[in-house]
């Protein structure tokens, strides 16, 4: 597996910003983005929880259903999800479902279980992104966890972490 590119990388610290950008506006602290080959980023969505009350309104699965209604599949194929945090087991299936080649995250849903501990609105899935797509029928490369110190920042303080 290849190594994070520095496009990746910045374009994971502007996931780790808009996370704190979905935070200030009261949503649960996450945000993805989807980009082409080239880094130019496509779509973006924070979590939306807090808007909506809608508890499937992940920021990666707000992403995935918007670039299927976008984009065909041959375009998805060589594109990337970038998120602040590893995709859970939804948002791994609704990237798998719109066809998108590539994932890179930063805080592993490992890490931010052991960080938050069971938050009643986030009762994380601690399960590898990596596991739900190895039992598809379509390759999706992975990169992560990236940055996880960095991307820990929009969550601190927010789930009562110290
Ligand atoms: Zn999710």
């Amino acid at each position: 597996m290849p190594d994070a590119t520095p496009q990746d990388l910045a374009l994971l610290r502007r996931c780790f910003a808009a996370a704190e950008a979905a935070r200030k506006a009261g949503n649960h602290p996450f945000a993805a983005l989807l980009a082409d080959e080239t880094g130019a980023v496509l779509i973006e969505a924070g979590n939306a929880f807090g808007d909506t009350h809608d508890a499937t309104a992940h920021a990666e699965r707000l992403v995935a259903t918007e670039a299927s209604r976008r984009f065909g599949a041959e375009r998805l194929r060589r594109c990337t999800l970038v998120t602040s945090a590893e995709p859970c087991a939804m948002c791994a299936g609704a990237t798998y479902w719109a066809g998108i080649g590539r994932v890179v995250y930063g805080l592993s849903e490992h890490r931010l279980k052991e960080e938050i501990g069971p938050h009643p609105e986030n009762l994380t899935l601690d399960l590898p992104c990596r596991t739900v797509f190895a039992a598809g029928q379509r390759e999706v490369a992975v990169i992560g966890p990236l940055l996880e110190e960095e991307a820990l920042v929009a969550h601190r303080g927010f789930w009562a972490l110290p």
